[in-house]
């Protein structure tokens, strides 16, 4: 959430009539066609602070950072997590706009219909989010005007990707970023790349749409096994909307919200299921039997349903995730899930 002011070309230029002192400084930004560094320099120079990340214009440097050559691109949970808000960010920022209920103003909603331009652009990028730590990299985070070290950056165009602190996602090995948190996150990263400088404003913008996201939602967590364990539900706003579901446990995240859309269906065979939302969402006794843990979740599904002439009517059906995770536990236990409805 820090972006490195450009050096400005007359900031340069002076830096050079000043003296000789500051040429190393100056030099390292400017990136004339015939001395452009190699892509493994420019990612050095990209982690040392010493080159702003939109001035980079070959791709492969981002594929250097993220291919684990130089930072060593782990999945944890929180990792996981990220790829997946990631992805439903576009959804989320598209349903507020089109929502009486999320709470943004007109100036916000010009700033968010950018960012969900910026969102639509991003979502198919390759090296979308790239981890960095900051213990490994203290400069790559540090905001140059307050010193503090920042949770993410990014720069000032689209199709660039998110920098993720690493060392913030953890606190004595738990997630320390919840899912609103993360959604606030890469909303204040995608209003960056949609042009906005302030900090504040998209941390404010962030929270706001995050909170409301959530509102409703359901994140139930225990342990089992010794292991975190996670079950997320984000209901939508509206009745042709789905729910986001995904299912964590230990360093594993399994989203669940194509499956669970795909199983859906109305009870009147000439009814179409338009959108749905889950409430009472709460553990049933877990069992282990054959190297296998099997843990049903239990909820109440509310299905909206179109009939021929276009009205929607809703039915409420009782819907079971029953969640099969297999031997060994660690590193890489498969996890399936089965959706029975009642
Ligand atoms: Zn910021």
């Amino acid at each position: 959430m820090s972006i490195r002011p450009k050096t400005h070309p007359t900031t340069i230029l002076s830096l050079l009539i000043l003296g000789f002192v500051h040429f190393g400084v100056a030099n390292a930004t400017l990136l004339s066609a015939d001395e452009t560094p190699s892509v493994e320099e420019q990612a050095r120079l990209v982690l040392a602070n010493q080159l702003p990340i939109e001035e980079v214009i070959d791709a492969r440097v981002w594929r250097a950072m993220a291919g684990g050559d130089i930072i060593g691109n782990g999945g944890g949970i929180v990792e996981q997590r990220m790829f997946a808000a990631f992805k439903d960010t576009f959804r989320l920022v598209s349903q507020c706009l089109r929502n009486l209920t999320c709470p943004i103003n007109s100036v916000d909603r010009n700033l968010l219909e950018r960012v969900l331009q910026v969102a639509r652009q991003n979502r198919h990028l390759p090296e979308s989010l790239i981890f960095v730590s900051s213990t490994t990299y203290p400069l790559f985070f540090k905001d140059p005007e307050t010193g503090l070290v920042r949770s993410a950056k990014t720069g000032f165009r689209p199709e660039l990707p998110v920098f993720v602190n690493r060392e913030h996602l953890y606190h004595n090995g738990q997630p320390a970023l919840s899912s609103a948190e993360l959604i606030g996150l890469l909303v204040h990263e995608l209003g960056h790349q949609a042009g906005e400088a302030n900090h504040t404003r998209l941390d404010d913008l962030g929270a706001r749409l995050a909170a409301w996201v959530l509102q409703g939602g359901t994140l139930i967590e225990r342990r089992l096994l010794g292991q975190q364990t996670q079950f997320q539900v984000i209901n939508p706003k509206s009745p042709d909307e789905w729910p986001i579901l995904w299912m964590g446990w230990n360093s594993q995240t399994t989203p669940l919200s194509s499956l669970a859309r795909a199983q859906v269906q109305c009870l009147e065979s000439d009814r179409t299921p338009i959108g749905m939302e889950l409430s009472n969402v709460h553990w049933q006794r877990e069992s282990l039997a054959n190297d296998e843990l099997t843990v049903p979740i239990s909820a109440w599904a509310r299905i909206f349903c179109q009939d021929r002439n276009a009205m929607v009517i809703y039915e409420d059906r009782d819907v079971d995730f029953v969640v099969t995770i297999k031997r060994p536990w660690t590193p890489q236990p498969t996890i399936s899930t089965q959706i029975k409805w009642h």
